[in-house]
Parts: structure tokens; sequence; C-alpha cells
């Protein structure tokens, strides 16, 4: 069986015990096994400090973006070998697969272009000079420059590819060394992208390391320069939290968590129109994309009374067509959850839902899937709930089921009402709209926009145009408050700037001017 390694240190560490088996979740056939026993962190945390910080803190920003430029294309031009383990190993169709795979060479890209903004090795600056004392001679202004530590990205189940490289695009870009750590579930896919990268040679020594299993005693190692991104549940987010080293060290902690993200239709929709029809759309897309084990995937559907039989009756129709089972075979829309545990957690989430909501679509248990063995692979149909006493509908604004499964909730058509409903999930990462009438969207931001990360609006202008609230997109802010863990990444120079400290440096003007090239960051 393949063994994962670890790459630390500046060679792949083979485990010897402590193994974590790797499953085709279509097949339950085991894949590869993974353990970081044996790995020695602290030598980790040097390797990357005297090696990778140094090297990378050398090159200018617009060398590091030719590096993630290179990242990109090494990455794409083994995408079919990546869309093959991620079918194995994540259970994924080749949209799916794509998704996680192109979007993360296209954030490697995007993040690369960005660096164009810094040529002639200007430090970055963060608004216009400021004058502080009378003459004006005597000035301020505010610099980024890296930090001196390491970043530690820790990442979830559902993204091996994306996740991977959105954090380590903005963490190189701004200098760091980066400890990555898939998901021991779907490590497969991750490792690989690691190894093709280093393989490649497109990076100094040290400045990518690959954690394949748990990370030991790495975070109680961390130290104040350090940056620790985490993507997972709130739970474990919560538990990092926690610890110690992290409180005391003062290490930055980046949290992207759970979410049980809104669609909104508005009372202006008419049943039939194209912005009825791009609703139902999007939500059939975000409910089954990656077999709804999106962070960003729509969760509570929020629609005004007087359209619900409508929507009920539509969305039975499209999500009852869905063709879930094997992605080796072509007839199938929708593969399984990624492993047993998310499949229990998913089915154990429906029964809490039903404490608010009966099921309209689905049995909310495990079925056979199309092209795989009977009693064989972690499949879940597409679920449809509904809750008749939505603000009462505890469970279904608390309770993220990581599948294919939303719940209807109805509301009266007043914009603050379906606010209201939004921000009870206490902090979301987006939130989506429908509507043409600006004066209802304006009346929903007022209310409930400091309760999400994101408000994604499909109107009539947008049809074939908007790619989804689910596409966490670069230039955009990927994050939100309370339960989504309250970090930021992404949103262009915003999500490079996590891995930066800044700065105010004060002194005569000139030399103020001189110093710091009057760059402004690049958007
Ligand atoms: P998870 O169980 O919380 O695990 C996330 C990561 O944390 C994994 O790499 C896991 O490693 C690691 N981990 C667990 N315990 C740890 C510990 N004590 N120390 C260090 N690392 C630890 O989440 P998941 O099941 O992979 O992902 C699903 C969740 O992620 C969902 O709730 C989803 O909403 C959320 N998510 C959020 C975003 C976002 O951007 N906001 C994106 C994707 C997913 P092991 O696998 O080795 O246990």
């Amino acid at each position: 069986m393949k063994t994962l390694e670890s790459y630390v240190d500046g060679r792949w560490h083979e485990p010897t015990s402590d193994f974590v088996t790797l499953i085709n979740p279509s097949t339950e056939e085991v894949l590869a096994q993974a353990s970081s026993r044996g790995v020695d962190f602290g030598a980790v945390l040097q390797y990357a400090k005297r090696r990778g910080g140094p090297a990378l803190r050398a090159m200018s920003l617009v060398e590091r973006g030719a590096m993630l430029k290179s990242m990109s294309k090494v990455l794409r031009e083994k995408r079919d070998e990546l869309l093959d383990l991620s079918r194995l190993n994540n259970g994924t169709t080749p949209s799916d697969g794509s998704f996680d795979i192109d979007g993360g060479g296209a954030t490697l890209a995007y993040y690369a272009s960005l660096a164009r903004g810094f040529e002639g090795g200007a430090l970055m600056t963060d608004g216009a000079a400021v004058p502080l004392s009378r003459s004006g001679e005597f000035g301020g202004r505010h610099i980024w420059v890296s930090r001196r530590g390491v970043a530690v990205h820790i990442n979830a189940f559902n993204f091996p590819v994306w996740g991977f490289a959105e954090k380590a695009a903005a963490a190189l870009l701004a200098g760091m060394p980066v400890v990555t750590k898939p998901a021991t579930s779907t490590a497969l896919v991750a490792q690989r992208c690691v190894e093709i990268v280093l393989e490649a040679g497109v990076l100094p020594d040290g400045a990518l390391q690959l954690i394949c299993g748990s990370t030991g005693d790495l975070l109680d190692r961390l130290g104040p320069q350090d940056v620790v991104a985490f993507t997972g549940s709130a739970a474990t987010a919560a538990r990092l939290r926690r610890g110690e080293r992290l409180i005391t060290a003062n290490s930055r902690f980046n949290v992207e968590a759970d979410s049980l993200n809104a669609a909104v239709l508005a009372p202006d929709v008419k049943t039939g129109s194209p912005v009825f029809e791009l609703f139902l759309d999007d939500v059939v897309r975000e409910m089954t994309q990656k077999a709804g084990q999106k962070c960003t995937a729509v969760r509570r559907l929020l629609i005004p009374g007087s359209l619900l039989t409508d929507v009920r009756d539509a969305l039975e129709g499209r999500l009852g067509s869905i063709v879930t089972g094997n992605p080796a075979e072509v007839a199938v829309d929708m593969g399984p959850l990624a492993s047993s545990q998310q499949l229990e957690d998913a089915v154990a989430g429906i029964v809490e839902l039903q404490q608010d909501a009966r099921l309209i679509l689905g049995s909310g248990k495990r079925v056979d899937g199309v092209g795989s063995p009977a009693g064989k692979g972690f499949f879940l149909e597409p679920t449809l709930l509904e809750a008749p006493d939505s603000r009462g509908a505890t469970a279904v604004h608390d309770r993220e089921v990581f599948g294919p499964v939303a719940t209807l909730l109805p509301y009266d058509g007043a914009a603050a009402a379906a606010a209201d409903l939004m921000s009870m999930a206490g902090g979301t990462l987006v939130t989506s709209v429908y509507s043409d009438d600006e004066e209802w969207i304006g009346a929903f931001v007022e209310c409930g926009a400091s309760d999400t990360g994101r408000i994604y609006i499909g109107s009539e202008a947008t049809i074939g145009e908007g790619l989804g609230s689910g596409a966490a997109l670069p230039q955009s802010l990927h994050g939100g408050p309370g339960r989504a863990g309250g970090g930021e990444e992404l949103g262009g120079m915003v999500g490079v700037q996590l891995y930066m400290q800044r700065l105010a440096i004060q002194g005569g003007q000139g030399m103020l001017g001189r110093l710091t090239g009057e760059s402004q960051p690049a958007e």
C-alpha cells in the first residue's frame, strides 16, 4: 500500500506507525496510509526559519510572483493526474474536481499577477504619507513587512488543492515559508501537489514543507512571528484557539470555519421569471456540487410564503433528477461524501434538523450509488427539508450538515425579516440574494450585512455572468464573522497581509519617500 510521507527538513520522512488509512469513498477500497510519526517538529520550524524565510525575503515581490506563476503552471500541467486522484480520494466528479484543481491554479496565477505592482523593489505601503509636524517636514506613513516566522496551514478535507494553493499563494508572496497540513482523509491529492511543486524546483529550499498526519507538538512550538491559518470545523478551531502556546506567544491565528449560508429569494421575483430560474439553478448547484461539502454551500433557503409551494415543487423536480453514484460513471451528477465519518455526521445532522423541519426529498439515510458495489460507498441523495416555523427552527440555524442538504424557511417577504433569519446562524461566509428590487436589497444589506462575509446578488443583469455564491474568488474577501471563524483570506492584498506586519514609520518626509519608493499596493 502507498504510504504518504511528509516532506520536512529538506527530505521525505517515512513513518513506521500510527497510520490512518485513506479510502476511496465510492468503493471503500483502501488507497493509501498516512502518518507523521517520528517527524521532529522543532526541526521543521528551524528549517523554515533558517532556510525558507531568508531565501524568500531575499527575493523581490516580483520574483515571488514569478514563483507563484511557475507553481500554477506545473500544477496545471498535471491537471489530469490530479483529477484522477481527486475522483479516487475525494469522490469528485470531473467538474467538482476541476472546481478544486483549476480554482487552486487560478488563485496562484491571480496572486502572481498582483506582484506586478511592485516593480523596482518598492516597499508595500498602506495609505498616503501624513504630516506630523507644523512644517510638515516630519511625517509618517504605514508600511507592510514580511513576518519572520512560519506560516502553518491546516486545511479541511474538501478542497485539497485549492486549500493548499490559496493559502500558500498569499504566504509565499508575503515572503513567509509554509508548512502545509492537509486533512489526513483526503491527503492523497494535496501530497501529490506538494510533490509536483517540489520536483519542479520552483521554490527555494525550506519554502514549503508538508505534514501528512497529525501536527504533533508543532503548535506548541510557535512564536510571535508565526501565523496559523486554519480551515475546518468551528469545533476544531475552538479547541486550537485555546492552545496555551498560541495564546502566550500571541501567534496570529486565522480561522475559516463552518457556515450555515442562506440563499434568499426576494418577493419581487415572479415564478418562472429568469431570476426565479437563476435562483433554482444556483440552489441546485450549491447544494450538490462536491455533494454539498463546501463551506460556501447553501444550507438555508429563505422563501417568501407566497412563493414557497412553487419553489418546493421546482426544487423537488430538479434535485430529484440528480444521479448520485461513483463519479467514474459518466451518468453520475453527484459523488459520495468523503468518508464514513462525514456520512455518519450528515445522517445524524438530518435527524437533528427533523426536530424542526420535515423531510421533503431524500431518505436522510445512506443509499447505494450508481456504478458502485451494493452496500459500498458513502452516498447520500440530495435532501430537502422544510421548517414551517422559520424563527423557531433552532436546529436549522445551528446545525451545519456537511452534505447535499438544505432547508426551506418561509418568511413574510420583508427585507428585515429575511436579514433577521439569515443572522440567526451567528455569522456566515456568504449570503446570496435574488432580486431586481434595489430598495429591497438595500434594506436587506442595511439590516444583515454585518452577519456575513460576502453578499452575492443574483439579478437579471448577472444571468450568465456570476459564477455562483459558492466560488471563493481571490479578488474578493473569503471569511465571515462569528461562527464562520472571524477570519479573512483572499480579497487581493488583504490575504497577503495576513502574513505581514503593518507598522508606522516616522521621520523626515523626503527620507520616507525614498525608503518606501512611494508605491501603493496593487489591487
Ligand atoms: P476538521 O475535522 O475540523 O479538520 C480540519 C483540519 O484540522 C484537518 O486538517 C484536521 O486534520 C485538522 N485537525 C483536527 N484536529 C487537530 C488538532 N488537534 N491539531 C491540529 N490540527 C487538527 O474539519 P474537516 O472535517 O476537515 O472539514 C469540514 C469543516 O470545514 C466543515 O465544518 C466546513 O464548514 C469547514 N470548512 C470551512 C471552510 C472555510 O473556508 N470557511 C472551507 C472548507 C471547509 P486531520 O484530518 O488529520 O484530523
